[in-house]
């Protein structure tokens, strides 16, 4: 069988030509704000790279940068200045954070309809209770490149590796609203391979380079892999091993190119939500 790869970097340029567009009609320039405390030399460049593309949609974003002694109740303070500054549209507090700040007290800060990251208890309630509005952006971009795949997924059988916060939970989500028929696994998961095999769309977001090889993959499946991890010789790979799936996967996304693009490219499309929203308000 062939294996076709789904291009998350052409994806996400044609979603950022529409953001731009949209952005352009509305003549209103909103402003992201990017909280950054002691992020490691990856992290750093990632931000660089969101900056690229907020700037290149007409998206003002200035980046907040702490000391990396700061206290949570520090972080929580600039926080909520943020939620009270009106000419601030979006906040984004970039994970992860120092191990002496508890994440989920400032995540639980950020006034919901400026969360662009959708990781706020709100938002993801929302999305629970099936009326989503600012949805998490890994799992919101591998839902558009499921997408490109199939357009129906009512009834087939989704299967997500990882429960986080950030993007196994609201991934199993977003897939019920579609009608899937959805599965979560972990690391306590039993016969993880059996399970998979039974997953017309699979997601892995573990981690754990290699997990995914053909005996996981059933023929034809969309799989999508959300892992990042960094090889000994500096290389970044995924979960799935690419050379073991091709052949047996109908789709798959490749790691580097995949689900990356498309997390930094639903930031962009989660505040042309919160803009939207703000002008209806108005
Ligand atoms: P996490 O560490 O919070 O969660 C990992 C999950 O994987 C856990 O729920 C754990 O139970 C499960 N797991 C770990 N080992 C497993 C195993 N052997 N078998 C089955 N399940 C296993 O991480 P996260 O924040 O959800 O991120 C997951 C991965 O996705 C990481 O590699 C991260 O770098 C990557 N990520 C990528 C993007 C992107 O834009 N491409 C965005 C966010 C996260």
């Amino acid at each position: 069988m062939e294996t076709k790869l789904l291009d998350g970097r052409a994806l996400a340029g044609k979603i950022q030509e529409q953001v731009a567009n949209e952005l352009a009609v509305m003549q209103r320039v909103p402003k992201l704000v990017v909280v950054l405390v002691d992020p490691s030399e990856a992290i750093r460049i990632y931000v660089r790279n969101k900056l690229k593309r907020t700037a290149a949609v007409g998206i003002q974003t200035t980046v907040q940068e702490l000391s990396p002694t700061v206290s949570t109740e520090q972080v929580v303070a600039i926080v909520k200045e943020l939620n009270q500054d009106k000419l601030v549209d979006g906040i984004l507090v970039q994970l992860p954070l120092p191990d002496h700040i508890n994440t989920n007290t400032v995540i639980e800060t950020i006034d919901p309809n400026k969360d662009v990251d959708g990781l706020t208890s709100v938002n993801l309630g929302r999305l629970m209770a099936n009326m989503p509005y600012l949805v998490p952006c890994t799992p919101l971009g591998c839902l558009h490149l499921i997408h490109q795949a199939k357009a129906d997924l009512t009834g087939l059988n989704a299967v997500v590796i990882g429960r986080s916060r950030l993007v196994g939970r609201p991934m199993a989500q977003l897939l019920l609203a579609e009608n899937c028929t959805v599965t979560i696994a972990h690391s306590k998961t039993r016969n993880l391979a059996a399970l998979c095999r039974t997953a017309d769309i699979l997601v892995s977001a573990t981690g754990q380079p290699g997990l995914i090889t053909d005996n996981y993959i059933k023929p034809g499946a969309i799989v999508i892999d959300v892992g990042i991890s960094k090889t000994k010789d500096g290389h970044i790979t995924g979960d799935v091993d690419m050379e073991r799936a091709k052949g047996i996967a109908g789709w798959l996304t490749p790691v580097p190119g995949g689900v990356g693009p498309m997390t930094i490219t639903m930031i962009l499309t989660n505040m042309v939500q919160i803009i939207k929203q703000n002008l209806d308000n108005k």
